[in-house]
C-alpha cells in the first residue's frame, strides 16, 4: 500500500495549492481527484475560467455592436457559441497544463479515483479500472462544492441546466429563465442578454445579489432593466411558469461536496452542512484538515487558494498568522462589474459601527467616458471616529481590478487623508478614488 506524509482529496484550487506548498518542503504528497480531466476543480473546469471566458466573448460582441459610436464601422458581426466554448476550452487546457507542470515539477504524486475514508489514516480509491488503498499521516479534504437543486425543476441537461452542465454544453436559446439572482445567475444573465437572448431572472429574495449594499444592488438592477433583462424578485417559480421558457438555468447556490467521503469512519464531524474545523483548519480528527468550498468560509477560488496555502503552513509548523477574511475581495463580472472588500454599509449599520461614506460617480471620471462606460460609482467607507478606511464597494468599469488598490489601505489602517493624498494618473479609472 502507498504511504505519504500528506494525501489531499480534491485537486481544485484549495487542494493543488496545499499540495504544491507541502511538496515544496520536501514532503511526500499524493493529490487525488476523480479523474485527470477534473484537475483544477470547479474553478478551472466549470466555474471561474469558462464563465469569465464566455463573458469576455460576450463583452467583445457588445463592444463591436457599439463600434459605430467610436467611429468604427463594423458589419456582419455574428455570435458562434461553439467558437465561444472552444475559446474557453483552450483557456482551460492551457491553464490545466500549467497546474500539471507545477505539480510535476514539485514531484506531487497524482492519483485518480473517488476517495472515501476507511479510517483516519487510510482511504480507499475507486475508479473504473481498480480499487486501491492509500495511507497517509495527514489528510487534507478539498472536495469543494456542488450546485444546489430545486425539488420541482430537475436538471435534465436538455432544457434545465445547472452551472456544470451549462458550462459543458453552452446551449443556444432565445428565451431563458435563470432561477437565482446571486453572482452566478447574474453573470449568466449578462452573458445571454449580451448575445441577444431574452433573459428573465427569478429569485425568491427581494432583490438580486444578497449580501451586497442596497445602492449597489439597485444600480445593477437598473442597468439590467435598461438592457431588457426582466427581474422577478420575491417570486417563487412554478413548473408551469418554467415550462414557458426555452431553457432554464438553476443557480440557487452551492453546498459542500462531502456525501461520498465516509467522514464518520475518520471521526470527522460536520457543522450544518459544512465540515467543522478549528482556527487552523483542523477537523475533529487530529491529522485531518479541510479547506475551500467545503468549510464555512466564502465560496471563492482565491479564498480556497489562500486556505490551501495556509493549511500547508499549519501542517508544516510554519507561519501561524490567520487569514484576514476582511481583506478578501468579492468580484462579480456583470456589466457594470461589481466588487467589494472589507466592511459594507449594511454590515456597519447592523453592527452599530459609526461610519462616513464617500461616494464618487464614474460620470465624473474622464476615462469612464472615453470607454463609454460611465455608469456606476465607488463607495468608500471610513470609520467616523478615526477616519480609517474600513471597506469599499464599487460598481462600474474594471471594478474587479480597481478593488485591489484598496486592500493595502484597509490592511494598514490608513486614514482618509493619506488616501486622498495619493496621486492618480490622468485619465485613468483609478481617479475614481481621488478627492
Ligand atoms: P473545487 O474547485 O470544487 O474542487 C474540488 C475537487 O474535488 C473537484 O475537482 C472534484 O472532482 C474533487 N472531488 C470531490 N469529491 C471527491 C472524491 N470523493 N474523491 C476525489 N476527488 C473528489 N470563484 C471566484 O473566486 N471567482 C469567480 O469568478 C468564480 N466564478 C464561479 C463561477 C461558477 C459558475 C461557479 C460554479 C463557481 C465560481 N467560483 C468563482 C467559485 C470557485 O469555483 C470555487 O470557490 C472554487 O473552485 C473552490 O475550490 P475548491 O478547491 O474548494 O473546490
Amino acid at each position: 500500500m502507498d504511504k505519504y506524509h500528506t494525501a489531499i482529496i480534491g485537486a481544485g484550487p484549495a487542494g493543488y495549492t496545499a499540495a504544491l506548498n507541502i511538496a515544496a518542503a520536501g514532503k511526500s504528497v499524493c493529490l487525488i481527484d476523480k479523474d485527470r480531466e477534473k484537475l483544477g476543480g470547479t474553478c478551472l473546469n466549470r466555474g471561474c475560467i469558462p464563465v469569465k471566458s464566455f463573458l469576455e466573448s460576450a463583452n467583445f460582441y457588445q463592444k463591436i455592436k457599439s463600434a459605430d459610436s467610436f467611429g468604427v464601422k463594423v458589419t456582419g458581426a455574428e455570435v458562434n457559441l461553439d467558437k465561444i466554448k472552444e475559446k474557453a476550452n483552450k483557456n482551460i487546457d492551457l491553464l490545466k497544463k500549467g497546474v500539471l507542470s507545477l505539480l510535476q515539477a514539485k514531484k506531487v504524486h497524482l492519483e485518480f479515483g473517488k476517495a472515501s475514508f476507511i479510517s483516519n489514516q487510510k482511504i480507499q480509491l475507486k475508479n473504473k479500472n481498480n480499487t486501491k488503498k492509500i495511507e497517509a499521516d495527514n489528510f487534507i479534504l478539498a472536495t469543494g462544492s456542488l450546485p444546489k437543486k430545486l425539488p420541482n425543476l430537475d436538471i435534465d441537461n436538455k432544457k434545465i441546466f445547472d452551472s456544470n452542465s451549462l458550462c459543458r454544453s453552452l446551449p443556444q436559446a432565445k428565451n431563458i429563465l435563470i432561477v437565482g439572482g446571486g453572482y452566478i445567475g447574474s453573470e449568466f444573465a449578462h452573458f445571454y442578454n449580451s448575445l441577444g437572448s431574452e433573459v428573465t431572472i427569478v429569485d425568491i429574495a427581494e432583490s438580486l445579489l444578497p449580501g451586497q449594499d442596497k445602492d449597489i444592488i439597485s444600480a445593477l438592477e437598473k442597468e439590467f432593466r435598461k438592457k431588457g433583462i426582466k427581474l422577478l424578485t420575491a417570486h417563487k417559480i412554478t413548473q408551469e411558469e418554467a415550462d414557458k421558457f426555452d431553457i432554464v438555468i438553476i443557480a440557487v447556490g452551492r453546498k459542500p461536496n462531502i456525501s461520498s467521503l465516509n467522514l464518520e469512519k475518520a471521526g470527522i464531524e460536520r457543522e450544518n452542512s459544512f465540515i467543522k474545523i478549528d482556527k487552523n483548519f483542523k477537523t475533529t480528527a487530529d491529522n485531518i484538515y479541510a479547506v475551500g468550498d467545503l468549510i464555512n468560509t466564502p465560496m471563492l477560488a482565491h479564498v480556497a487558494l489562500a486556505e490551501g496555502k495556509k493549511t500547508a503552513d499549519f501542517l508544516l509548523g510554519k507561519n501561524r498568522e490567520p487569514i484576514n477574511y476582511r481583506l478578501v475581495p468579492e468580484v462579480i463580472f456583470t456589466k457594470p462589474q461589481i466588487a467589494s472588500i472589507g466592511l459594507k454599509e449594511t454590515e456597519a449599520n447592523h453592527k452599530g459601527i459609526e461610519i462616513e461614506i464617500k461616494k464618487k460617480f464614474f460620470r465624473a471620471v474622464a476615462k469612464a467616458h472615453i470607454l463609454g462606460q460611465a455608469a456606476g460609482f465607488s463607495k468608500l467607507i471610513f470609520a467616523k471616529k478615526n477616519k480609517k478606511l474600513l471597506g469599499a464597494s464599487i460598481i462600474g468599469p474594471q471594478a474587479t481590478e480597481l478593488i485591489h488598490l484598496l486592500a493595502p489601505f484597509i490592511k494598514a489602517g490608513l486614514p482618509a487623508q493619506e488616501f486622498e493624498q495619493a496621486i492618480y494618473a490622468h485619465p485613468t479609472l483609478s481617479e475614481i478614488f481621488s478627492s
